[in-house]
């Protein structure tokens, strides 16, 4: 266990009496991704007119029963997998009981003392956004469990002044409840701690991780302590819905316990919601008003068995994961963990670098990718998916600069061109005479005309060599960038009778 990084002297808080230590767990809901939901056929679609993709089920009309789809196990199993974690081959579904109007069975189907995976664990940077945290100390964060559950409907408040109606294209949706162990020390490690939870669900493909279409969202728990002393008490912030918002909510609800305690008062046990807009969490429903689910398992469901086989299958085709890529990039292609850690980020960002560096340097492709090609993506707001320059001319372009045909400069520019007009790299450098010019009879004519309209520069660069950089500037300015740099110094230095 790496305590030193857990209660580092980086994650205290300041408070009046000294410093204070964050401890926080995340019950994070992931929606699965499957075409239809959980007991019935309905389907999962975002969007829809409401109450379009409804069964008799998910109404809960008398006398239907739930029929288990076998989509959603495997996801979940998957998961389970993904995140090292113990598959239970016997689980329990239970019924959670409580009244809503967007809940109409009148209790969610969940999982509760036997839920389908048990402990696991995800690996996060210790430091995060450090900058040395890429390739630096890790942080092992404990699952608790993961289980499934049904999600719930949606009430409309605003579509009428006296009546508020109910949406059920949700209800009965799949969802994983992942609860981590309280292993996390600032709001940083929260954020990548989600972060990386989202990447391990992205590439597994159990849930597509768009917060802002709510499919991935988490309560936050949070108490402060003393380093060292014994946990505190626990305030749980509900369904925050970005991991900027996760961030605020955690430093929020730290400062707001740490000045209870400074004041003499005690942190109550409560349920509070994160207002953004304000930057505050204030009190949802304090423990007395906890609801008693009264769980008891579903008389309508069988306790689902799962045989060793068919989770040894689930592992046999699990993609690699981040972990394993990043590992594998930084070992074949000589990248730094910074760059391997950025590329992993998205499958698809991996992939395309993969598809870039295949036969060639793995680092300037990596460099290439990282900086020009994301950089520009950013810009304009882009997934990579939809890069109008594709593998093979950025790769084209790496090929002209290795074979020495075009310089860095002049690359860049090449690849301006693909961006904005598309074509074949070797056409473009080709039809507009963009190639480096490594004949020293061309690049001796431009040093003579330059030095020939700058006698004076000349006697400042032959009393002080840090001059010749302008001679430099000025020959590769009058061959349009196209003159080979390396040759270029070399003949200066002998012209100018530096050498
Ligand atoms: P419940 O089911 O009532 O929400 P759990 O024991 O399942 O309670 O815990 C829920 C979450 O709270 C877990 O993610 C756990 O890590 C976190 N947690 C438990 N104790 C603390 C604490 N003292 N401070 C911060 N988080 C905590
Ligand atoms: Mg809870």
């Amino acid at each position: 266990m790496q305590s030193d990084a857990r209660s580092g002297a980086t994650n205290l808080i300041k408070g009046a009496s000294g410093d204070w230590e964050v401890v926080i767990g995340l019950e994070v809901h992931a929606q699965v991704a499957s075409k239809s939901k959980l007991f019935s056929a309905a389907a999962t679609e975002f969007g829809g007119e409401p109450n379009t993709h409804v069964s008799l089920v998910d109404a809960a009309m008398p006398g239907m029963l739930p029929v288990i789809n076998e989509a959603c196990v495997a996801q979940a199993v998957r998961t389970g997998l993904g995140l090292n974690a113990q598959v239970n081959l016997v689980s329990v579904f239970d019924r959670k009981n409580y009244f809503y109007p967007d809940l109409p069975q009148g209790y969610q189907i969940s999982q509760y003392k036997r839920p389908i995976v048990g402990e696991g664990v995800v690996e996060i940077d210790a430091d995060p956004g450090s900058g040395s945290g890429a390739g630096g100390e890790r942080l092992e964060v404990g699952i608790e469990r993961l289980h499934l559950e049904q999600d719930a409907g949606k009430s409309l408040h605003d579509q009428h002044p006296e009546y508020s109606y109910v949406d059920l294209n949700r209800a009965g949706v799949a969802l994983m409840e992942i609860v981590s162990k309280p292993d996390l020390r600032s709001a940083r490690q929260a954020q990548a701690y989600v972060s990386k939870l989202r990447t391990i669900l992205r590439y597994l493909g159990t849930c597509e991780g768009d917060m802002e279409k709510g499919n991935l969202r988490a309560d936050v728990n949070v108490s402060v302590r003393k380093p060292g002393g014994k946990l505190g008490t626990r305030c749980e912030i509900k369904n925050v819905n970005s991991i900027r918002f996760i961030g605020q909510a955690i430093e929020a609800e730290a400062r707001r316990q740490i000045d209870i305690i400074e004041d003499g008062g005690t942190v109550e046990q409560e349920t509070r919601l994160f207002d953004s807009a304000r930057g505050v969490t204030r009190s949802m429903r304090s423990k007395e008003e906890a609801h008693d689910y009264r769980y008891f398992p579903d008389p309508d469901l069988l306790p689902l068995e799962l045989t060793q086989e068919y989770v040894a299958a689930l592992r046999k085709d699990l993609p690699e994961l981040p972990d394993a890529k990043k590992a594998r990039f930084v070992r074949d292609y000589k990248l730094s963990p910074y760059d391997a850690g950025v590329l992993v980020a998205e499958r698809e960002s991996a992939e395309y670098f993969e598809a870039v560096a295949k036969g060639r340097d793995g680092k300037t492709a990596a460099n290439w990718v990282v900086n020009e090609l994301f950089g520009r993506l950013n810009k304009e707001g882009l997934e990579v998916e939809a890069s109008p320059v594709s593998t093979r001319q950025l790769g084209a372009i790496l090929d002209l600069i290795a074979s020495g045909a075009i310089s860095g400069k002049i690359a860049k520019e090449v690849f301006e061109i693909v961006w904005k007009e598309g074509g074949e790299p070797a056409d473009i450098v080709e039809k507009r005479g963009l190639e480096q010019v490594t004949d020293t009879g061309a690049i001796e004519k431009a040093i003579d005309t330059v030095i020939a309209a700058n006698p004076g520069k000349v006697a400042d660069a032959k009393a002080n060599p840090k001059a010749l950089g302008w001679f430099v500037g000025q020959v590769m300015k009058s061959t349009g960038g196209k003159a080979n740099p390396q040759a270029v110094n070399e003949l200066l230095k002998k012209k100018l009778s530096l050498a």
